[in-house]
């Protein structure tokens, strides 16, 4: 009987693989670009690194475009500083190609100074007209951190008005979805509220932007004072009232590294609906960095193991630890790429993945694949019927 082959030797034959396209894989990741830049780090596939590898390095980070593709993938020893080289490895690449520098880019840290120019854009320094701005679900986390417990029964109702206090919808796309909706359900559009539709489907079909600096400064002052006393059943309040005002009192310098970058567009078309009789547009957003955080998610599925306690890579030494975790990346990088054009040849087909993408998204993808199919039938026939001349 055959013995099994055991993962050191499967790890062996999937990195000859990944080695004999290495070329090919590197220079379709090295061929990406962007006008909108997102840049987060994490620890997570960190702990891959087990075995004699282990404390290597202490840092993966990542920069992403609007589109979700990954543009650079690095392993360092330190945020900040650190990632000087990738900055300078960066710029080069875009004016080697000769296109146009970013004009935003998202950050979770060192977004605005005291004076003078902030720590991200000196990092980036060849691209003096770059907008860095900190992405707003950091900013909501560092308020949650004021927060007696994240399992109140009010924590979801104090994150969506705080996220209330810094967003708007645009008033037209509501109406719009609003009147599909009632026509879906054939009621009078004045009769359902917006309140009523899932937000999902709000994100999925409606644009959204930030209120301004001094709008929101006042919004949060308000809301802060409305929570201030909140309790549940029990007696528990939502905040620790101290906390949170030291929390706002720090983080309200932000308010202007949040607003949405004048002239540029954060969305994108990606396809369109029908419903209710009603065409309706899909948007894709490019604000914010959470399609990196989702994409960290998907690495730390995708490498195997599970750092010290079932860790697959420490069955190798060092050098080749590091090796395999480079392929890994390289591999990972590159099928997102792939993933996208998928999308992007049928963008109106939202779910049709591989099962491990599914944290790929970050929420911006939510139409069920029954759904879909429901609603492309919908669509068709309305075509169909639209096109058919009239025999009366
Ligand atoms: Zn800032």
């Amino acid at each position: 009987m055959t013995p099994v082959p055991g993962t050191k030797w499967l790890l062996s034959i999937y990195a000859r693989v990944v080695a004999s396209r290495l070329d090919e894989t590197k220079a379709r990741i090295t061929s990406i670009f962007g006008s909108i830049l997102k840049m987060d780090s994490t620890k997570k596939v960190i702990k891959k690194l087990a075995g004699a590898a282990a404390g290597t390095a202490a840092w993966v980070t990542n920069v992403g475009n609007e589109h979700g593709q990954i543009l650079i993938s690095v392993l360092t020893a330190a945020e900040g500083a650190g990632l000087h080289p990738m900055a300078t490895g960066l710029m080069r690449r875009y004016r080697d190609a000769s296109v146009s520098p970013p004009l935003v880019l998202y950050v979770d840290r060192d977004c605005c100074s005291h004076g003078g120019p902030c720590k991200v854009s000196l990092l980036f320094n060849q691209w003096d007209q770059l907008v860095v701005r900190l992405d707003v679900w950091h900013l909501m986390r560092r308020f949650a951190a004021g927060v007696t417990t994240e399992s109140h029964p009010l924590y979801s109702l104090f994150m969506a008005r705080l996220s209330f206090c810094i967003f708007e919808w645009d008033q037209g796309d509501v109406a719009r979805l609003r009147q599909a909706k009632a026509g879906e359900a054939g009621n009078d559009p004045r009769g359902s509220g917006y309140g009523k539709i899932p937000l999902k489907e709000l994100a999925r079909h409606c644009r959204r932007r930030t209120r301004g600096a001094e709008e929101t400064g006042r919004l949060i002052d308000e809301m802060l004072e409305a929570f201030g006393d909140a309790t549940d059943t029990m007696g528990i309040p939502l905040l620790g009232r101290a906390k949170i005002q030291e929390i706002w009192k720090t983080q309200r310098r932000h308010l202007h590294c949040i607003q949405d970058p004048p002239g540029v567009h954060l969305y994108m078309q990606t396809g369109q609906l029908v419903k209710g009789g009603i065409t309706l547009p899909v948007f894709r957003c490019g604000r914010g960095s959470t399609s990196l955080e989702s994409f960290h998610l998907h690495l730390d599925r995708f490498i195997p193991g599970k750092g010290a306690q079932k860790p697959v890579l420490c069955d190798l030494c060092c050098a080749r630890e590091w090796v395999a975790l480079h392929f890994y990346l390289c591999v990972s990088l590159s099928l997102s790429l792939t993933h996208r054009v998928f999308q992007a040849l049928q963008p109106a087909r939202p779910t049709f993945r591989p099962i491990c993408w599914k944290a790929w998204h970050g929420g911006t993808r939510t139409v069920r694949q029954k759904q879909w199919r429901k609603e492309t039938v919908i669509s068709s026939a309305t075509v169909a019927n639209s096109s058919t001349p009239s025999t009366s």
